[in-house]
């Protein structure tokens, strides 16, 4: 956990816009309410980084984004397809970059060309396994586990800090 803290204080430094705002969910339905807010109200051409351990609620985070965005297919791990593309208020593209061999691969599948798109929304999970994206996100959510239903959310990224 002491990485994560560093990790963040250090794109804290990298990006002043940046404010660190926490906010506790203690139940998977309040993380899809919170989910569900962002998918709501978030303006396009945005870029969610998230961070966190296996089990954090990150998938669970963009279960309500999606729901947010009004798209009513199911928000599922992309994390064999590396990437899902879904049709809502805004192109949600949904990335999970566990299984990512590298940067080159994340070019390969063609992301660059919608990272950050018109009427689009991208949502990153496992960052940390691209470190070159970061300086194209345009938000920093990370989660830690409190304990087995309550999670802590640090949020960074101001139109994020306005939104919640
Ligand atoms: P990740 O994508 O970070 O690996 P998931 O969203 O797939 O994590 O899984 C989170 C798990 O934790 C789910 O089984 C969910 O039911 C459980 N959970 C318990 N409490 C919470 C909470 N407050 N927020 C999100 N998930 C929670
Ligand atoms: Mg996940």
């Amino acid at each position: 956990m002491q990485n994560y803290i560093l990790q963040s204080y250090r794109s804290l430094d990298a990006c002043t816009r940046a404010i660190l705002k926490k906010i506790i969910t203690k139940t998977r339905e309040e993380t899809l309410q919170l989910g569900l807010t962002i998918g709501q109200r978030v303006p396009d051409r945005n870029v969610i980084a998230l961070r966190g351990d296996l089990g954090a609620g990150k998938t669970t985070l963009c279960k309500g984004i999606g729901k947010g965005l009004g798209i009513e297919e199911e928000i599922t791990s992309p994390t064999y397809t590396i990437v899902a593309e879904y049709q809502g208020r805004l192109t949600f593209y949904h990335i999970d970059a566990y299984r990512l061999g590298g940067f080159s691969d994340f070019q390969a599948i063609g992301a660059l060309e919608f990272l950050g798109a018109p009427n689009s929304l991208c949502v990153i999970e496992w960052i940390e396994r691209l470190p070159e994206i970061e300086s194209e996100c345009t938000a920093f959510i990370t989660i830690k586990m409190l304990t087995d239903d309550s999670r802590e959310f640090w949020i960074e990224g101001n139109w994020l800090e306005d939104l919640l």
